[in-house]
């Protein structure tokens, strides 16, 4: 077990990168199947919740869907950089926004070696110059796959809660427009929720929910990719 794993560590350093829409060598993705992602931006005509804008990076399909899969169910967490490249094209420039990561399972988290959402908002912070403030938690295990769409939203409702001491430590106590009201979120900041994909939102939307009943009134949401339904 542990040779293997060793002996995959190197594997994966040497290997040299491929590109995930036609298999060239040399990098992750090449300029030729980058060209071919269609930034979508803003979008329009789903069921929003509480969010009041949604951006996403394109259509879960091609190369985009075998990179955010090989990052997440491979653990490849370098194509992480390709990803953010991608969100930073569809989330709007000078946008002044609060990062809050959609929180992962903790059994994903340990299974996959590292937290996919967190790291594609750290990175995407970090390349906007905006913070970090991981106010979301899990409040329970449930695990979506398999389940159907109606279970799927009533295990979202309950999947999340606030993390208020988290919260005090970004926002403060004493801030200038008056000491925030105890286990309230800022509501002069705007919230921008991370996660990798959008599917049918009901976690999106949950989070968001969450978000607004903490005292944040300004939530928007951000995925690498959305389902084509
Ligand atoms: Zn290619």
């Amino acid at each position: 077990m542990v040779k293997n794993s060793v002996v995959k560590i190197i594997f994966d350093a040497l290997l040299p990168y491929y590109c995930r829409g036609c298999g060239r060598t040399g990098s992750l993705l090449c300029e030729e199947c980058r060209g071919e992602i269609k930034i979508i931006g803003e979008v329009k005509g789903k069921n929003l919740g509480d969010l009041k804008k949604l951006y996403v990076g394109g259509y879960r399909t091609g190369a985009l869907e075998m990179l955010v899969k090989d990052y997440k169910f491979k653990s490849m967490k370098k194509i992480s950089g390709v990803l953010v490249e991608i969100l930073d094209e569809a989330v709007p420039k000078g946008l002044e926004v609060v990062i809050v990561p959609l929180p992962t399972i903790k059994k994903h988290i340990r299974e996959r070696g590292f937290d996919h959402a967190k790291r594609l908002a750290e990175e995407f912070a970090k390349r906007r110059g905006l913070e970090v403030c991981p106010v979301l938690k899990r409040v329970n295990k449930t695990v979506q796959v398999g389940a159907d769409e109606e279970t799927r939203e009533k295990q979202a409702k309950e999947a999340y809660g606030i993390d208020f001491i988290m919260a005090q430590k970004f926002f403060g106590e004493d801030e200038k427009a008056g000491r925030l009201e105890a286990n309230r979120l800022d509501p002069r900041k705007t919230y921008l929720l991370i996660d990798d994909v959008w599917t049918t939102g009901s976690s999106m939307r949950a989070a968001a929910k969450k978000l607004r009943e903490a005292g944040a009134e300004k939530i928007y949401g951000a995925t690498i990719e959305i389902g084509s339904d």
